[in-house]
Order: C-alpha cells, then sequence, then structure tokens
C-alpha cells in the first residue's frame, strides 16, 4: 500500500531515527527493531509498545 497521507511524512517513522540508534533493550541491551508501530528486540524477543512517538520501555517482572 502507497498512498500518500496528507497528514504528511512518511506513516511508518512513529519513532525518529536518531531515536531508534541509541534505543536498546532494557533486559538484554540487544537492539531494537521497528515493527509498525512496536519495537521488538532482536536479542530476547521483547515488545515495547510506542506511544506518542516515545517508546515504553517497561519491563514486566515476569519472574
Ligand atoms: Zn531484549
Amino acid at each position: 500500500m502507497s498512498e500518500h497521507t496528507a497528514a504528511g511524512g512518511d506513516a511508518s517513522a512513529v519513532i525518529s531515527a536518531d531515536l531508534l540508534a541509541i534505543l536498546v533493550c532494557p533486559v538484554d541491551k540487544g537492539d531494537l527493531r521497528l515493527e509498525g508501530p512496536t519495537l521488538v528486540c532482536t536479542g530476547c524477543g521483547r515488545n515495547y509498545p510506542i506511544e506518542d512517538g516515545i517508546p515504553n520501555m517497561l519491563v514486566e517482572d515476569d519472574r
């Protein structure tokens, strides 16, 4: 789908590339990959939602 949106810009840019470049997974310091509106750790596979351009890096303690 390559429809243009009047809102302007790349719809996939929910987070800036600069910010993405410095972010790492808080659990294992793995690289994060953008998947739609979510950041996914390439290491442990956890995912973090992006809310209003700010990634929610809260980690549930799942022990
Ligand atoms: Zn991770």
